[in-house]
């Protein structure tokens, strides 16, 4: 019998209605950049530099302020029309990070909206007796963008790192396997997870002297079909070619099983870990060692580029969150921009195209609240919200290829945590975590020893693990209850990490994310282009979200980096 803590439903009411509906006046909290002079005042010369802000015209910032002093004047149910410059949909960390970088970048008159009753998206922090857990991503790789967001945010003094040294683990029959940190590590005797011939097989493979040859990129035709799909080579595919069989049964099974929840056999390596595909054609010879060796110098430099900026320092390899969790970046954003900005319970419903029309924005979006309908006029919209939820508004505005977004398969993944006391476990759980590969007979994809990672997560005398279970290789999971689930994976816990006689466990979140991770299959690079090709029929519009960015949280934090200046670039030019 699993003991629920009965906090798994709990919606961390007061952090959420903080961020509830507003019904909002647009009264720019900043008026955006009208002259050199107070642009560098407002922003910030340095902003300047990097592209990031941009001078609009004295005659714009006038009229959004006439009109926000006029809807504030108006009776309520007048004001179910505004305009704005930008409008972000969606507030995961894509469009939390979107929205926040415009408004640092000068562009106070933009506003962000959500569709559900509290802000995150698929990131869910949660709290209760002692404990801290995650109901999404756990953690992220701190790049030097996050640093920076998380800085410019004043988030900085807020940042966690787990210590880089906590090993990760594979189960393989019955023996949980560290994995070695370093690629010299792999060719060690102290490294049992790989026999000898895979061991050599791997080293041979990433010099270049065994495997198939190089690939030649795929040029698709006008009409690209589904041969051209095919061709689109498999992360099974390309990993079994390079590395060997082994290598990819018993390391890369189980971590695209950890990052993707995915299929490796249907996942483009193109796609899902474009990188390391770069690796192939970066090198002269065939392996991906001299790609990987080449890729390390540039990385170097990369680096440096950012020394100036003085970030926090983080040791290689370790990963990090927030004290409060990941959700406090979304959370700290909506604080930022402030009710009137950050809308929740705001659903996208009906996006049209105005066109150029003078006096008139560009797009005007119609919007679900518990207060009616509710639209917005806007010069640049930005979309982050999910695949799925995207291609039928685009394809009612009427882009081309946009139908094919609907392609993207999003399976079921539940996240289930569980607590039990130390000395249930058969030896101290100081490390990451354990993948679990899928010949292993075993339904949880991976766990993740939460309370090993970062201070203050749980009571000191208590283990807390976070699981993930379902997939693409187990849409089944979905039919099941939190109950099941939860008894699940407590009985997997007893297989993998705890002694037989280990009491129940404090069930403390169970979560099914009935569409979790995007998978970038086979011919996801093709849907991708013919929406992008549909896209340049409307001027101001921008995707952006997990489905196109990468997968990770860094990723889609990245992607906000860097489209950021095409919006303000598209403002500019249209103002
Ligand atoms: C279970 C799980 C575990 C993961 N673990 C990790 C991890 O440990 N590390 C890592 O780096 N990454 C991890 N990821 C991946 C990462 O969390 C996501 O890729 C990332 O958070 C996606 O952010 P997003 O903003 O693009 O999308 P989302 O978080 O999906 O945000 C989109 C938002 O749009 C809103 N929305 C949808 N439709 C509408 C509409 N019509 N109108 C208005 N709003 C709408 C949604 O409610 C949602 O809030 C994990 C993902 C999941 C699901």
């Amino acid at each position: 019998m699993l003991r629920w803590s009965g906090s798994q439903q709990v919606t961390d009411r007061n952090r959420a209605e903080q961020h509830g509906l507003v019904v909002a006046f647009a009264f720019p909290a900043r008026a955006p950049c009208h002259s050199e002079a107070t642009h560098e005042r407002w922003t910030g010369l340095a902003q300047r530099e990097r592209g990031l802000c941009v001078p609009l015209k004295a005659t714009k910032w006038k009229r959004d302020l006439r009109h926000s002093r006029k809807l504030q004047m108006q009776e309520p149910a007048q004001r179910n029309r505004e305009q704005v410059q930008a409008l972000v949909v969606g507030s995961g960390v894509t469009g939390s990070s979107f929205a926040f970088l415009l408004q640092h970048a000068g562009i106070s008159d933009v506003i962000c909206t959500e569709a559900r009753g509290e802000v995150g998206g698929n990131l869910i922090s949660r709290s209760k007796d002692g404990y801290l857990w995650e109901e999404g991503p756990n953690t992220f790789q701190p790049t030097p963008v996050i640093l920076k967001l998380a800085r410019d945010a004043g988030l900085e003094s807020e940042l966690v790192f787990a210590d880089a040294k906590l090993p990760r683990y594979v189960y393989w029959e019955g023996v949980l396997h560290a994995l070695p940190s370093s690629p010299a590590d792999l060719i060690t005797g102290r490294f049992r997870l790989l026999s000898n011939a895979g061991k050599a097989r791997a080293a041979l493979g990433a010099l270049g002297f065994v495997g198939a040859p190089k690939r030649v990129a795929r040029q698709a035709g006008p009409e690209p079909s589904e041969d051209d799909d095919l061709a689109d080579e498999s992360v099974e595919e390309f990993v079994t070619r390079h590395l060997g069989r082994e290598v990819f049964l018993k390391i890369i099974d189980p971590f695209v099983s950890g990052v993707y929840a995915g299929d490796p056999s249907k996942l483009s390596m193109a796609a899902a870990f474009k990188r390391v595909y770069a690796l192939e054609q970066l090198g002269g010879t065939r392996g991906i060692l001299e790609g990987a060796l080449i890729r390390l110098q540039q990385r170097r430099r990369e680096r440096q580029r950012w020394a100036a900026e003085n970030l926090p320092k983080v040791k290689a390899g370790a990963l990090g969150s927030f004290r409060e969790g990941l959700q406090q970046l979304p959370l700290t954003v909506a604080t930022r921009l402030g009710p009137e900005r950050m809308r929740t319970r705001y659903a996208l419903r009906q996006i049209e195209y105005n066109g150029a029309k003078r006096g008139k924005r560009r797009y005007t979006a119609r919007f679900e609240t518990p207060d009616g309908e509710r639209v917005i006029e806007t010069d640049a919209l930005i979309l982050t919200i999910p695949a799925h939820a995207a291609s039928p508004l685009l394809q009612g505005l009427g882009v081309s290829g946009s139908e094919l977004l609907q392609e993207i398969d999003f399976p079921p993944v539940y996240s289930v945590t569980l607590a039990y006391p130390k000395f249930a476990a058969r030896f101290p759980l100081n490390g990451f975590g354990n993948l679990i590969p899928r010949s292993a007979g075993i339904r949880t994809l991976g766990m993740v020893w939460s309370s090993s990672l970062f201070p203050e997560r749980a009571p000191p005398d208590m283990n807390m693990v976070l699981s993930y279970i379902g997939g693409a290789r187990d849409p089944g999971i979905r039919e099941c209850t939190p109950d099941e689930v939860a008894a699940l994976v407590d009985a997997d816990m007893r297989r993998v990490l705890l002694r037989a006689d280990a009491p129940s466990p404090q069930v403390l979140g169970v979560r099914l994310w009935p569409r979790a991770i995007p998978q970038y299959n086979r011919g996801h690079l093709r849907r991708l282009e013919a929406c992008n090709q549909g896209l340049q029929g409307f001027p101001g519009l921008f995707l952006g979200g997990n489905y196109l960015s990468g997968v990770s949280f860094g990723d889609c934090v990245q992607w906000a980096y860097d489209n950021v200046p095409r919006v303000l670039t598209f403002l500019q030019e249209t103002a």
